[in-house]
């Protein structure tokens, strides 16, 4: 239902001594703005030095935050947050977002609804993977573990060969449009991988994404709440586009590599 990333200053590269915690403190910062979309279940996970570290629960954000508390998450550079709003699979834990896959290498949120999800999943449980949750969500994101997994370090086939224009972001970045293309329904999906700790990646088709333009470091959102506590720059992405951000660039591409331009405009806010 609603998404918040975040992408900073490497905390190693920072003078601020609490840079590592700033994703944290805007990630919570993005879901607690967008609460009033209605939620049931809330996640937030970043890429910490030993990796992926995940926080979920079902229930109001206090609860979440109750459990951040009892097991803090590390210092990141990175992160990604979601509120959700079951449509597959009852309100609980395991179904919450971020989905972790990969082998704890790749976390994933998802907003909206993958329509031919249930022929992916068969697929991919066919070709041996498993599955936490009963959503939609999980399906997409261990098909796009599995893409990353094929591509090679610059994000080409693994066979080395080119595959058109490769453009906008690396692997990660490659990874997701090729799982755009894939995905039939509404989809705001937003990534994080270990390989590549200060990125952010995400991707949209008939569902809302925003980006928010910073000073060292850049945001996503589902709408411009997600992050305007922070800025009012800001550049809606088109339909079948992915965007690829770190604190000090934004790249914004289609699905299939062709670089495309955002307008960026001011938000007229007042709250
Ligand atoms: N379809 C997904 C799920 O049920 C995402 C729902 C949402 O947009 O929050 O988990």
């Amino acid at each position: 239902c609603g998404i918040v990333g975040y992408a900073g200053t490497a905390p190693a590269q920072s003078t601020a001594a609490s840079a590592g915690q700033r994703a944290l403190e805007v990630i919570v910062e993005g879901l607690r703005r967008l609460e009033y979309r209605g939620y049931d279940s809330a996640g937030i996970a970043v890429v910490g030095a030993d990796g992926i570290a995940m926080r979920k629960k079902s229930g109001k954000l206090v609860k979440l935050l109750e459990e951040l508390a009892l097991h803090p998450l590390p210092a990141a550079t990175a992160g990604i947050g979601h509120t959700r709003w079951a449509t597959h699979g009852g309100p609980t834990d395991a179904n919450a977002h971020p989905h972790v896959v990969g082998g704890g290498s790749l976390a994933v949120v998802h907003n909206g609804i993958i329509e031919n999800y249930s022929g992916l999943k068969a697929d991919l449980l066919e070709r041996g993977h498993s599955f936490a949750s009963e959503t939609d969500s999980e399906v997409a994101a261990t098909l796009l573990g599995e893409i990353y997994a094929s591509l090679g370090a610059d994000g080409g086939d693994a066979d080395g060969a080119a595959d058109g224009p490769v453009a906008g972001g690396g692997r990660l970045a490659s990874a997701m449009r090729l799982v755009g293309q894939q995905l039939d329904g509404a989809f705001t999906l937003v990534a994080t991988h270990v390989a590549e700790p200060g990125v952010v990646v995400a991707a949209r088709r008939n569902s809302p994404l925003v980006v928010g333009l910073g000073d060292g470091e850049n945001f996503l959102g589902s709408d411009v709440s997600g992050f305007i506590d922070y800025t009012r720059r800001a550049v809606e992405l088109g339909q079948n586009q992915v965007v690829s951000i770190t604190g000090t660039s934004v790249e914004i591409t289609d699905f299939y590599g062709t670089p495309a331009q955002g307008r960026e405009y001011l938000v007229d806010w007042d709250s």
